[in-house]
């Protein structure tokens, strides 16, 4: 296999500090699985701000669209919160996502066996808990217009416009087919079609797509009961495709499934293999140089390009046993203990050490 190119922009707060464990976990498993890798390392966010007055450098975004795939830590901080909304670190994240054309985000809510206890849900429940929540990320509410707050006859008004084009619809629909077809072949397609036609028009070409992939099973939720059947019984679910506001507010509920924000990655995607991978967490900066912060989410997310970007699955599932084992010996950064007998509370060199050791054994 030819060399490989990654972009790493570790960003701000503990951005800064999970990106060089997340590093160094993928030259471990570059090393045990002959890839070959070349990474550059650059700015975003407030330290690209610092240094060069922007949250991204045009020659950033250029080694960006040059690279297999982006490894992003996190952006943002008390330091530039009071800049204008388009000067703000996340701005860096934005172009980036809409620059590459990354339309689709996919976050994996998954429970490791020995953190079921930290699920704010009962453990039977959430044990073995895997699903996939795809998520529609550059079209529906957020960008679609006449948008804005507006006057009339003496009083205001907030608009926004939910607008999807079938073509928008079907590019996402068949990345949360395609990601059935490799897990359970289960897929909710997630809408409001009973109230919002355009989530009608996303059910009917959902229906199509269906066509091309007989092998999966579909169903379709309102948004309101997915909602509520991800409390009551997340387990039924495997992949779920769904809009953008939807997919933001589901993601989040399925994450907090899990107990922790510090053991969450996620993908970016686009049409081709190129994606951006980044923890869901950000860049914490009630923590961020005191050595606690929880690297997984960042390694979690290494393993993800492994796997989308890198066409290195092996590898992958190399990192997230790894990591699994560095639980199961009881390794707990803050975040993430509990307490419990057998449990060593670590910082993040130590777990970093940890899952280290682990993919070497
Ligand atoms: P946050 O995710 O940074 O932190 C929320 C809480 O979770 C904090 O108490 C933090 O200490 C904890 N936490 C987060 N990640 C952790 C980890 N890996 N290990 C242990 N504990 C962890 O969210 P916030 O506090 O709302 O935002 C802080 C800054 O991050 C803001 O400037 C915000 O704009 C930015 N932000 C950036 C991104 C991104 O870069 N994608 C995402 C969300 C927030």
């Amino acid at each position: 296999m030819s060399k490989q190119m990654i972009l790493a922009l570790p960003g701000d707060g503990v951005g800064a500090e999970v990106m060089p464990a997340a590093l160094s976990v993928l030259r471990s498993v570059a090393a045990k699985r002959y890839l070959e890798l070349e990474i550059h390392e650059a700015l975003i966010g407030g330290a690209s701000i610092d240094e060069t007055g922007s949250p991204i450098s045009d020659e950033t975004f250029a080694l960006a669209k040059a690279s297999d795939a982006v490894l992003f830590g996190a952006v943002g901080g008390p330091k530039w919160d009071a800049l204008p909304f388009g000067e703000r670190p996340e701005r860096g994240l934005l172009v980036l996502r809409q620059g590459l054309e990354l339309f689709a985000n996919l976050r994996p809510v998954q429970v490791f066996d020995a953190l079921a206890d930290a699920s704010s849900l009962k453990s039977k429940l959430v044990s073995g808990l895997d699903l996939l929540v795809v998520r529609e990320l550059t079209g529906g509410i957020y960008f679609g217009k006449p948008r804005g707050i507006e006057t009339r006859n003496n009083e205001r008004y907030g608009f926004n416009t939910l607008v999807y084009s079938e073509s928008e619809i079907e590019r996402i629909v068949r990345v949360g087919f395609e990601s059935a077809r490799k897990r359970s072949l289960r897929l909710t397609s997630v809408d409001k079609s009973n109230v919002l036609e355009a989530t009608a028009l996303w059910r009917e070409i959902a229906e199509k797509v269906a066509a091309d992939y007989p092998e999966v099973t579909l169903e379709h939720m309102l948004v309101d009961n997915a909602g509520m059947q991800l409390v009551r019984a997340p387990k039924q679910f495997d992949v779920i495709v769904t809009t953008n506001m939807f997919g933001d507010i589901l993601s989040d509920v399925s994450a907090m499934l899990t107990g922790s924000l510090g053991m969450l990655p996620s993908a970016s995607l686009g049409a081709g293999t190129q994606g951006l991978y980044e923890p869901v967490h950000g860049s914490a900066p009630d923590i961020a140089g005191t050595g606690v912060v929880n690297p997984l989410a960042m390694i979690l997310s290494a393993a993800l390009m492994l796997r989308y970007s890198l066409n290195a699955p092996d590898a992958a599932t190399d990192v997230e046993q790894a990591v699994a084992r560095a639980l199961d010996a009881g390794h707990r950064t803050r975040d993430i203990a509990l307490g419990a007998p057998g449990e060593t509370e670590v910082g993040t060199q130590d777990m970093l050490q940890a899952v280290l050791e682990q993919l070497a054994a």
